[in-house]
């Protein structure tokens, strides 16, 4: 890579918490020589709380296509780059996607300073199996697109974590229910890192009850973040796996096995590999 090309960082803000702007994205805000922001009046409160007069730009979803070229024009002459969306991480669910799409094809340096997300944030206080997820960003406004998005999802075992618009919070919760079950457990995390911050757990039907009673859940920013669905075994695969270890090793070797092989829980392999073994015929006998 030329060392005359700049360098695009892609900065994240604070999601409520102005003491959440890390002093290396204030030194990177600093020392850029632009900085690309999704609102320029919206971030020019957070720059001057920071005491940054750096130039911005506005670079949002109805100008990010034709911004693109000056702005990689610009650091591929060697001016650097921060890119900062209104709140969080950008390119989560926020502009930025072409701009470090089109830099990298460009041989552009990216690099993030990383900071607050509000799907990671909802995620680490929900309570929820963490090691596993999938972030699934707003669901479509529409209720018949919507239903589709979440029957896609119905199968999903991994937790699953949704931005959502307050006004939509219920219609989405009682989808939800009717698709994922109501007993599926879910959390809500509103107002992250403010001062009426609040987190809601339960299942999918205690959660659309609640916001059916409790007006002030239905105000706010907020993350849904729901648990997987129970893993279903294929029923074929998995036999044949367990077969084939149960040919070779104890019981219980083999289900700790099949369980690191197909990640499904152990008392369901478990429960198969009692059936599987007093099926097979021990060998050497007719
Ligand atoms: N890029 C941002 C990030 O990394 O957090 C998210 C931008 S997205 C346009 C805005 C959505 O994020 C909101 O509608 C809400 O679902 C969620 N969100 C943002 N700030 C939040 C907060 N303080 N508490 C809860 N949810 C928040």
């Amino acid at each position: 890579m030329s060392n005359e090309t700049g360098i695009l960082h892609v900065v994240a803000t604070p999601i409520g918490n102005l003491g959440d702007l890390s002093p290396r994205a204030v030194a990177t805000l600093g020392a850029v020589d632009l900085i690309a922001a999704e609102d320029t009046r919206h971030s020019r409160r957070l720059l001057d709380h920071a005491g940054i007069d750096t130039p911005m730009v506005s670079l949002h979803e109805h100008n990010e296509r034709e911004r693109c070229a000056s702005l990689v024009a610009r650091l591929a002459a060697g001016e650097s780059i921060a890119l900062i969306s209104d709140a969080g991480t950008p390119l989560v669910s926020d502009p930025g996607f072409r701009l470090v799409r089109e830099a990298r094809t460009a041989g552009i340096e990216v690099r993030a300073v990383p900071g607050p997300s509000a799907a990671l944030a909802a995620l680490s206080i929900a309570g929820l199996p963490s090691d596993r997820f999938a972030f699934e960003g707003f669901l479509p406004a529409k209720d018949g697109a919507r239903r589709t998005r979440l029957d896609g999802l119905a199968d999903e075992i991994r937790t699953l974590i949704f931005f959502v618009t307050p006004r939509r919070l219920a219609a989405e919760l009682q989808a939800a229910a009717e698709v994922f079950g109501a007993e599926r457990k879910a959390f809500i995390a509103r107002e992250l890192t403010k001062n009426f911050e609040s987190g809601y757990s339960g299942t999918l039907s205690e959660l659309l009850d609640q916001c059916h009673s409790d007006a002030s859940m239905q105000k706010g920013e907020m993350v849904l973040v729901v648990g997987g669905a129970e893993p279903k075994p294929d029923a074929g695969e998995t036999d044949q796996l367990l077969r084939i270890l149960l040919d070779e090793v104890p019981l219980k070797t083999a289900v700790s096995l099949a369980m690191q092989i197909s990640g499904l829980p152990r008392n369901i392999l478990y429960r198969r590999a009692v059936e599987l073994q007093q099926q097979i015929q021990p060998k050497g006998e007719n």
